[in-house]
C-alpha cells in the first residue's frame, strides 16, 4: 500500500505510448536538414493516412485551441454569419473564438449532457442562407457526449457554409469519414488519441474551406494555413517545429498504423461500453446517456457526494489521475477516459478502485460487481470475435 504508481487516466493529456516518449530523446537535431525533413514528411503522410482523407493535413506547434483559432482567422471575415453548436465547455470555446474575431454568431446550445440535434442545425441554416460556417465538436469532452457530424455534415454540404469540426477527442474514438461526410475542416491535438504529450495541433483543410480562404480577410500571422501548406509540401514547417514532439508523433503513428485506425476506434468504443456497464453495476448514473461518445465517460457522483472527493481519492489512494467535471459540472460528475493508449487492464483497475472509494465513503457497493461487468464484456467481445472468425459472413458486434 506504500507504492502508488502515477497513472494518467484523463482525456488529455492521455497516457503516453512509451516508444514515443523514448523517441523524444533524439531531438538534438536541426529542423532545416534533410534528415528532419524526411521525418516531418513521413509524420504528415502517416497522419493523413490514419485520418484517411485527401484533405491537406497541416501541423502547428500549439495546443488544440491553436488550430481552432487558425480555422477562424484564416477562413472567415469580420461580420461573417456563423452557427456554433455548443454542447459544453469546448462548444463555448468556439463561440468565444468566433466572437473574438468579430464573427456574427448564432448559438445553438444544448444543455450539458445533451447534444445539438441535426434538425436544429438544418432550421438555422434555412433561417440564414448567408451562413458562412458551422462549428461543432465531434466529441464534447466536457460531458462525454458525441454529435452526429455525419448527418449535420450532409446538411451543411448543401449550403455555401463550411463545416468546421473540432475532433480533438473525436479522432480515434469514432468513425470520421472526412471526405465523404462534408467535414471541410477537422481539428486534432497530440495529447488525445495520438498518445503523445501536448504541444502539436493538427488541421485537415478541404477544397471548400480553401475556397473560403480566398476571400477571408481576418488578420493572422503565426497560424497561416496557406503558408503552412506551402511549407508542408516542401517537407518543412513555417516556423521552428516542436522537434521532440514530431519524433514522438512519428513513433506513435507507426503504432496506430500497425493496429489500424478502425481498431484504435473499436478499442475506445469497447472500453467506453464496458465502463458504462460497470458504472451502472455499481449503482451510479451516466451523465450523457443519450449520445454517449467513446472518448470519455462522464458519471454522476452519488447524491450528496462531491465528485471532487472521488477524483481526490483516486489520486491519494491509488495515484490515479482522473478528471472532475469542468465549469458548471465541477463537483457533480467525474470523467473516465478511453481516448488513446488505454487498455482493459487499465479499466479493470479503475473500476476496482472506484468500488473501494465508494465503499470507503459510505456508499455500499458489492466489491467486484463493477469489475465483473467489465470482465464479462471483455470475455463476450473475445468470444464474438472468435465466432466471427469461424463463421464466414458474420461480423463481430462487440
Ligand atoms: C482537449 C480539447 C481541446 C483543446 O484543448 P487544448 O487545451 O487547447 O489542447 C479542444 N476541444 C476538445 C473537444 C478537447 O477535448
Amino acid at each position: 500500500m506504500h507504492i502508488k504508481k502515477q497513472r494518467l487516466l484523463t482525456p488529455g493529456p492521455t497516457p503516453i505510448y512509451p516508444p514515443a516518449l523514448h523517441a523524444m530523446m533524439a531531438s538534438d537535431v536541426h529542423h532545416r536538414t534533410e534528415d528532419f525533413r524526411n521525418i516531418y514528411k513521413a509524420a504528415l503522410a502517416d497522419l493523413k493516412e490514419v485520418l484517411a482523407t485527401s484533405h491537406d493535413v497541416l501541423c502547428f506547434a500549439a495546443s488544440g485551441t491553436g488550430t481552432m483559432d487558425a480555422a477562424v482567422s484564416n477562413l472567415f471575415s469580420r461580420g461573417d454569419k456563423v452557427i456554433v453548436c455548443s454542447a459544453g465547455k469546448f462548444g463555448e470555446r468556439w463561440a468565444e473564438i468566433a466572437k473574438a474575431y468579430g464573427l456574427e454568431v448564432t448559438l445553438l446550445s444544448a444543455e450539458y449532457g445533451q447534444v445539438v440535434t441535426p434538425d436544429r442545425v438544418e432550421a438555422a441554416l434555412k433561417a440564414e442562407p448567408a451562413t458562412r460556417g458551422v462549428f461543432i465538436q465531434a466529441s464534447e469532452t466536457s460531458t462525454g457526449a458525441q454529435h452526429d457530424v455525419r448527418t449535420i455534415g450532409a446538411m451543411v454540404a448543401k449550403t455555401d457554409a463550411i463545416f468546421v469540426v473540432d475532433a480533438i477527442t473525436g479522432m480515434g474514438t469514432m468513425p470520421l469519414d472526412i471526405d465523404n461526410w462534408g467535414l471541410d475542416v477537422v481539428i486534432g491535438g497530440s495529447q488525445k488519441a495520438f498518445m503523445i504529450p501536448p504541444g502539436l495541433a493538427f488541421i485537415a483543410v478541404g477544397p471548400k474551406a480553401w475556397k473560403h480562404a480566398e476571400s477571408a480577410n481576418l488578420p493572422h500571422y503565426y497560424f497561416n494555413l496557406k503558408k503552412e501548406k506551402k511549407s508542408a509540401d516542401a517537407g518543412e514547417s513555417s516556423w521552428t517545429p516542436a522537434t521532440s514532439l514530431i519524433l514522438a508523433l512519428g513513433e506513435a503513428l507507426k503504432y496506430i498504423k500497425k493496429l489500424g485506425m478502425p481498431q484504435v476506434i473499436e478499442n475506445a468504443q469497447q472500453l467506453a461500453a464496458a465502463t458504462r456497464l460497470a458504472a451502472v453495476a455499481v449503482g451510479l448514473e451516466l451523465f450523457a446517456p443519450d449520445s454517449p461518445g467513446s472518448a470519455v465517460t462522464a458519471i454522476k457522483a452519488p447524491a450528496g457526494m462531491d465528485s471532487g472527493v472521488i477524483v481526490k481519492e483516486f489520486r491519494t489512494r491509488f495515484g490515479s489521475i482522473v478528471t472532475n467535471g469542468q465549469g458548471s459540472m465541477k463537483g457533480k460528475i467525474f470523467r473516465l477516459a478511453h481516448v488513446g493508449y488505454f487498455d482493459f487492464a487499465d479499466l479493470f483497475s479503475i473500476v476496482a478502485e472506484l468500488e473501494i472509494i465508494l465503499n470507503a465513503n459510505g456508499r455500499k457497493v458489492t466489491l467486484g460487481s463493477g469489475v465483473a461487468m467489465a470482465q464479462k464484456f471483455y470475455m463476450d467481445a473475445v468470444a464474438a470475435k472468435a465466432a466471427a472468425a469461424v463463421t464466414p459472413g458474420a461480423t463481430a458486434t462487440a
